[in-house]
Order: C-alpha cells, then sequence, then structure tokens
C-alpha cells in the first residue's frame, strides 16, 4: 500500500473514532489546541436584583443574584462576587424563573390540516419544516426551553439543534409512539390495502412518527430502533384515543404481555415507559406493570386517583401528566373542539372534557405529583401553548402549581431517562446551583398573576443553555451573549 493512501486512511480512521488527530502522532498538543484552550475560557454572566422563583418554592426568592458560567448555574444567593470579566445584566427587580418546560408535546404533527393530513398531503420534509418553525417561533421564542416529545421522530432534528445548527428547544424524545393495529398509533387509511399493512407492519405509515405492531417481540423491535435512535423513553398507547380513526377512548390498547415487554425494555435500558390512556382499566394494567408516566386519564376514577397518590408517596417513581387545555378548553364543548375533527371525534372530544375537570380535582386535593404538558400541536393550536398553564389556574392549581407542573416537576421526570438522557450534566427546570443556564426574565410576578405569560412583552429574557435568544434588558451586541454555537452538551451523538 502506499505511503500516502496509509496517510489518508489513518486520518480517515481518527475522524471516524472522534479521536483527536495530533494523539496518534504526538504526546505534547499542538499549538491549536493550546489556542482552543484559551478560547474555552470560561464566561461568566451575572444577573443581579432578580426575584427568583426556583421552580419548587410558592416563595419567590427577592433580590437575588444568580451566576451563569457557560452554560451552567454556577451560583443562587445574595451577594455574588463578580467574578473578573464577567457581563453584569441588572435584573431591575424582574422576576427570573426556569425555562418553562412542556411535558407533551408533538412538534411534528403540524401540517396545516391536522394529523392524518401528514400521511397523505406532506412528505416528511415538508413535516420536518413545519417542526422546525414551530419549534423556534412557538416553543423556543415563546421561553418553552424544552419539550418532551412524546410521540414522533424529531430525533435529527433535536440532533441538529444541539449542535448549534438550527434554533429550537431541548428535545427529549420517544420517537415513534408504539400501538397495536387499529389503536392510536396506526394512522393508516382504513383502505390501505392488506399486502402493504402487512408487509410493512412494524410502521402502517408514510413517517416515522408512531408503530403499528402487534405481540411482544415487535413490540421488542420498535422499542429498541428507537432507543438506538436516541430516544429518552418509550411511548406506549394504553387505549383509544380522540384523534384516530379506528379505536373508541373505552377500548384497552397494548395488551398485557406487550406492556410488560415494553416495560422491560426501558427498564434494560434505565429509563422508563409513558403510556397514552384513560381510564381506570388501562390505569390499572400500566400501574401493575411498571409503566411510571400516566397521560391524559381524564375518565378515571377518585379511587384510581387514590391509588395512584397512595403509590407516588410510597415510591415517588410514577408521574400524572395533565394537559389541561386539550382536556378543558378544546374538549369544553362540541363546538370548541378542532374543526378537522369528524363528529365522532367531537363526541369522545366532549366525554374527556367533563372527565378532566374531576380528574384535575382529585389529583391535586390528594396531593399527586404531576407534570404539565400541552398536547397542543396544529396550527392555531401551537400558537397558543402557554395557555395550558393558565388553563391549569382555572382548574384550580395556583399560579405557583402550574408553574411548577411546568419546570420543577418536570426537570425531576425528566432524569428518568437516566443513561438515555440527552442532558445528563446538570438538572433542568430549577433556578439552582448545577442546574443548566435555560432562564426567563418576566416583568411582573407570574406566582401570582398566571396570565402574564402570555403577554410576550412581559417576557424580557430568553436564556436556553447559556446562550441568549430573546433579550431587550441589555446591550444585545455584548461578546458574552453568544448569538450561534452551543457548548456542546448532548452526550448521546457523535458531534
Ligand atoms: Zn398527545
Amino acid at each position: 500500500m502506499k505511503l500516502r493512501t496509509l496517510i489518508t486512511r489513518g486520518l480517515m480512521a481518527c475522524a471516524v473514532g472522534a479521536v483527536p488527530l495530533y494523539a496518534a502522532f504526538a504526546a505534547a498538543p499542538p499549538p491549536a489546541q493550546a489556542e482552543a484552550k484559551e478560547e474555552q475560557k470560561a464566561i461568566h454572566i451575572l444577573f443581579t436584583n432578580v426575584n427568583v422563583f426556583d421552580g419548587f418554592s410558592p416563595e419567590l426568592k427577592k433580590g437575588m443574584s444568580v451566576l451563569v458560567e457557560n452554560n451552567s448555574i454556577k451560583e443562587v444567593g445574595k451577594n455574588i462576587e463578580k467574578p473578573e470579566g464577567a457581563y453584569v445584566v441588572d435584573g431591575k427587580g424582574r422576576t427570573m424563573t426556569p425555562g418553562l418546560i412542556d411535558m407533551h408535546q408533538h412538534v411534528m404533527l403540524n401540517p396545516p390540516e391536522g394529523t392524518v393530513s401528514y400521511q397523505t398531503r406532506w412528505d416528511e420534509a415538508a413535516g420536518g419544516a413545519f417542526a422546525i418553525h414551530h419549534m423556534n417561533h412557538n416553543i423556543l421564542m415563546k421561553g418553552i426551553t424544552t419539550v418532551r416529545d412524546i410521540a414522533g421522530d424529531p430525533l435529527d432534528i433535536a440532533k441538529a439543534i444541539d449542535m448549534g445548527h438550527l434554533p429550537g428547544p431541548r428535545v427529549y424524545s420517544s420517537g415513534g409512539a408504539i400501538s397495536q393495529t387499529g389503536g392510536h398509533g396506526d394512522w393508516a387509511g382504513r383502505n390501505v390495502p392488506q399486502e402493504i399493512l402487512q408487509n410493512h407492519q412494524d410502521v402502517t405509515q408514510l413517517s416515522q412518527n408512531s408503530w403499528s405492531v402487534d405481540g411482544p417481540d415487535a413490540v421488542t423491535r420498535a422499542a429498541r430502533m428507537n432507543l438506538r435512535r436516541g430516544a429518552a423513553f418509550i411511548k406506549v398507547m394504553g387505549g383509544g384515543g380522540v384523534a384516530s380513526e379506528f379505536d373508541p377512548l373505552d377500548i384497552l390498547g397494548l395488551a398485557e404481555d406487550e406492556v410488560a415487554r415494553a416495560v422491560e425494555i426501558a427498564k434494560d435500558n434505565g429509563t422508563y415507559v409513558a403510556v397514552h390512556a384513560y381510564h381506570d382499566e388501562s390505569y390499572d394494567r400500566h400501574l401493575r406493570l411498571g409503566t411510571r408516566s400516566f397521560e391524559h386519564g381524564f375518565l378515571i376514577s377518585e379511587d384510581m386517583v387514590k391509588r395512584m397518590v397512595t403509590k407516588y408517596k410510597k415510591d415517588k417513581d410514577i408521574v400524572w401528566s395533565f394537559q389541561c387545555f386539550m382536556s378543558i378548553n378544546s374538549f369544553g364543548s362540541y363546538d370548541t373542539m378542532p374543526a378537522f375533527f369528524t363528529h365522532e371525534q367531537k363526541l369522545k372530544g366532549v366525554a374527556v372534557g367533563k372527565g378532566a375537570r374531576n380528574a384535575a380535582k382529585w389529583m391535586n386535593q390528594h396531593g399527586m405529583f404531576i407534570v404539565g404538558g400541552s398536547d397542543m400541536f396544529s396550527p392555531g393550536l401551537v400558537e397558543r401553548i402557554k395557555e395550558d398553564l393558565t388553563c391549569n389556574v382555572k382548574a384550580g392549581f395556583t399560579p405557583a402549581q402550574a408553574l411548577k407542573h411546568w419546570t420543577g416537576n418536570a426537570g425531576i421526570v425528566l432524569k428518568w431517562s437516566g443513561p438515555k438522557d440527552p442532558y445528563p450534566t446538570y438538572k433542568l427546570g430549577t433556578i439552582a446551583k448545577d442546574a443548566y443556564a435555560d432562564i426567563l426574565l418576566w416583568d411582573g410576578d407570574p406566582t401570582h398573576n398566571i396570565d402574564l405569560i402570555l403577554d410576550e412583552s412581559k417576557l424580557h429574557f430568553i436564556m436556553k443553555d447559556g446562550l441568549v435568544y430573546k433579550n431587550t434588558v441589555v446591550d444585545a451586541e455584548h461578546p458574552y451573549f453568544r448569538p450561534a454555537k452551543a457548548p456542546l452538551t448532548r452526550g448521546q451523538y457523535p458531534l
């Protein structure tokens, strides 16, 4: 082999294996690396005079300073010494909250006509373009710095965001949701020929936003395929849905052995299963088999709520994920339902709206551990995502509780992804030492007046991962407000 070929192959091997190029040739770092070290000097931004909502406590901590170092919070306190060269942002008594976290989002399901049309009118490229538009304009730029994407496949979009190529929130995704044939993940048209369904039984649709699979082995394959692509947890369909065609709300979704297998695969990977389910029968099945995140649940009984609270208080390992706006507002009455729903879908929605008010009341009364997730997708809804928080207050929670569902509690559940956590280094959803620097500044106090979060002119500052995306407070030209590349925090991809 010629020498040049050998060298070229050597270089390629280095690049592929992500081994620093110099490592193979020299023990001492070359000048280029010394320069890089110089560039990596810590960047400090010191916020002064802010009233802090830490993600948990209903009481604001008044007159605080918060020191950000690179992409994390280094210190929260009354008198923080300014590090040399730090850029000071005078908060002027504004309220600082953690970036909001939407724990039930479907970023891929945003074609103009709604979910089902995704399969027939738009290809995946257009689906991705719609997704990134919404993730930037309606999510990140509204102060939602993290989403748990719970059915859908934005995994490569998430990768591009984390590499700094696209703007958008952090994404914890389940990848495609796992459903049985004819379940809430089966979006193939009624008349799709049997041969096509059988030959493509893993994916009965054109996109990879859900799987229609039957039997524990097919569940295993779908779950492992998702995890292989970077999913942080597993989403399964435990019962019927409102927006899908073949599945009345009363049915059960995955069978016992299929659920057990999904839980087994999740546990093997140190993560958890989240379930779409509405009524006692499916909640019972999933509680017994080890599912941890319970979505919806708007038709469950008070006895089931008590059972969940007892389990939570004993083991601290399950959560109720509340979609307030979609259940109570959108499904409040037949006429407020999305226009693309059929008559039958609207009737299902009315039943959900009624049950949701009761479920929220009981969960609150008995002290369940709760996160908030909007479930709001499609144009017309996605612009209004933060109304899920104001809805929480209409459903009987305090503004501070609503914010806690969307920050502190959410951050705890995101960490249940264990080794599959795409942002494993720091905490999320809190203003505290060793949390990611995901920070908002508001005029006024949202822990007392939740409605102010809907007024974009009151949101003055959006920081995600130490980078500033919105700032009407101080000189935006300062070099510490780094406009582009983030420090690379996502552990999962060979960047
Ligand atoms: Zn959903």
